[in-house]
């Protein structure tokens, strides 16, 4: 007998709250991979409007543009994106020490020793130079040139105007079936059995009824924390900035391919170029500045002229105790916010979307699904906290009771750990699912000052004028490589 056909299970609705850049970029994601399995309903605010900043990017969000098919060029044309090679700390170690943080690996490593041994090998021997000689993305940058090729040569990512790049998500996303509702959200619905959210209710008293519901309302976080309670972890004794003024002003000079975060008595500010204007921002901790200072520090601190008045932000650094609660999962800075320094927090949007398309709950239940990503979220938000932290700790300023504290701070154990293990051996780690890499922290601890009392035996096998030419040849090759390719500038203009 053949077996009844089966009517399948109606499709899950998806409803999200907020239409800033977590709101847009969830909506694209998960109705490019989930269509025809789910429904997904934006609600957005024009009234509240978006937090406006967020333009500086990682190179995941390549990856995460080929998992959701985002055209690359229209993308750049949208968003008036420039390339970014990486970030540029100016005063972080003393005022006048600069270092660079950039994307791609460093040299070439073995399978028994990392580049870093082979380089402090040969500062031995007194013919190592700087160890971003050996980064093709620093020399790049350091030159302001840029190329795309097909190779994928450079490692890269890219600066963006982030109010277009939502609108250029919703471009991809309502014709490909996401269902947008203008409008103010003024209830939050539950059930009454186990507090399961179970509608929004809208100004105009439309009721949007969903499964799941995504947070996306920003510092708001109207149905994580003002509905659900869900708690949130406070990193700011680690972390103490709590504010920032963000302006943008018109362009003095050609766009360079990095991030600058240029620290000052009482935090950093950014300095992000865009095709048309730059992206400026102070962020400073309000207990050692006040905003009047902040504000004039920060006009006083850019080239062009600003375009509109500096906008006030404030924050609180710490994540939500469960990203994932109930059947309400909280995405961007709903779900918690570390602060800008090494521009992570779209990255975390658009890793913690995959993670969600990969975890769907199809079925009645996900508690158990909540838990794996909660505990997933968890890890990977420490990671970037402790990143940041390293900024910050690894200091010999000492000009303001801000460094001062900075210094003595007591660090979570997981850094203290690393930190430990550069400064006795040269040996630096990605754990599992991290997102910076052993180059990365390798980078940022030299900039901060470490100099590690010992490193990996193995180069010290190689005959010393060996280590040199393999050296001189990394140098040669990447100096060949960057002296090939365009201003990034005039690349751009040909480009966009
Ligand atoms: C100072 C600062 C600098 C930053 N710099 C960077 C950076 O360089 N790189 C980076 O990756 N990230 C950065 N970020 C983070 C980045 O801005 C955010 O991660 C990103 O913009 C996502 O914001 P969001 O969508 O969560 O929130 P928002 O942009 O605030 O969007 C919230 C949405 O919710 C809607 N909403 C709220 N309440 C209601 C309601 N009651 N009814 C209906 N709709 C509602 C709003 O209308 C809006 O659409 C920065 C953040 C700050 C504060």
């Amino acid at each position: 007998m053949t077996p009844a056909p089966q009517t399948p299970p109606p499709r899950k609705r998806v409803v999200i709250a907020g239409g800033g850049t977590a709101g847009w970029v969830a909506a694209t994601a998960l109705i490019r991979q989930l269509a025809g399995l789910i429904d997904v309903t934006l609600v957005e605010s024009d009234d509240i409007g978006t937090v406006g900043v967020g333009e500086s990017t990682i190179p995941t969000i390549r990856t995460f543009h080929h998992f959701i098919g985002v055209d690359e060029d229209a993308f750049i044309r949208a968003t008036n994106a420039t390339f970014k090679l990486g970030i540029a700390f100016e005063g972080w170690d003393r005022t006048d020490a600069r270092y660079f943080h950039a994307f791609g690996s460093v040299g070439r490593s073995t399978f028994v020793a990392d580049f870093q041994h082979f380089w402090m090998e040969a500062r031995r021997h007194g013919f190592a130079g700087d160890y971003g000689d050996y980064s093709l993305e620093l020399q790049a940058a350091a030159q302001h040139r840029f190329a795309l090729d097909r190779d994928e040569t450079l490692a890269y990512a890219y600066h963006l105007d982030a109010t277009a790049y939502a609108r250029f998500l919703r471009s991809i996303a309502e014709p490909a079936g996401v269902r947008r509702v203008e409008g103010r959200i003024t209830q939050v619905q539950q059930a009454a059995d186990d507090g399961r959210i179970t509608a929004l209710v809208l100004e105009s008293g439309e009721r949007i009824e969903g499964d799941l519901f995504i947070d996306c309302t920003g510092f708001r976080a109207l149905l994580i924390e003002q509905t659900l309670k869900t708690g949130f972890d406070d990193w700011s004794h680690w972390l103490p900035t709590d504010r920032a003024f963000a302006v943008q002003s018109t362009a003095t000079e050609a766009p360079v391919p990095f991030t600058r975060a240029v620290a000052h008595g009482e935090g950093w500010r950014w300095k992000i170029p865009l095709q048309h204007r730059v992206g400026n921002g102070l962020v400073y901790s309000s207990a050692h500045l006040s905003d009047d200072e902040a504000r004039a520090r920060l006009l006083a601190g850019i080239d062009g002229e600003p375009l509109f008045e500096p906008r006030l932000l404030r924050f609180t650094t710490g994540m939500r105790r469960q990203v994932w609660n109930g059947n309400c999962l909280s995405l961007g800075l709903a779900s918690g916010f570390v602060e800008p320094l090494e521009s992570t927090s779209i990255h975390l949007v658009m890793v913690a979307v995959t993670w969600l398309i990969q975890h769907f709950p199809f079925g009645d239940d996900s508690a158990a699904l909540a838990e794996r990503f909660n505990a997933r979220s968890r890890r990977e938000w420490e990671q970037v906290r402790d990143f940041i932290i390293l900024h910050y700790h690894l200091t010999h300023r000492d000009e303001t009771p801000f460094w001062q504290s900075r210094r003595t701070l007591d660090i979570p154990d997981s850094l203290a750990t690393r930190i430990a293990l550069f400064r006795e051996s040269a040996m630096a780690y990605q754990d599992q699912d991290e997102l910076f890499r052993t180059d990365s922290w390798v980078e940022v601890m030299l900039g901060q000052g470490i100099l590690p009392n010992a490193h990996h035996r193995l180069p010290s096998t190689m005959p010393a004028a060996q280590l040199q030419t393999a050296l001189t040849d990394l140098k040669r090759g990447i100096a060949a490589k960057v002296g090939g390719l365009p201003k990034h500038a005039d690349f751009l203009r040909r480009y966009a």
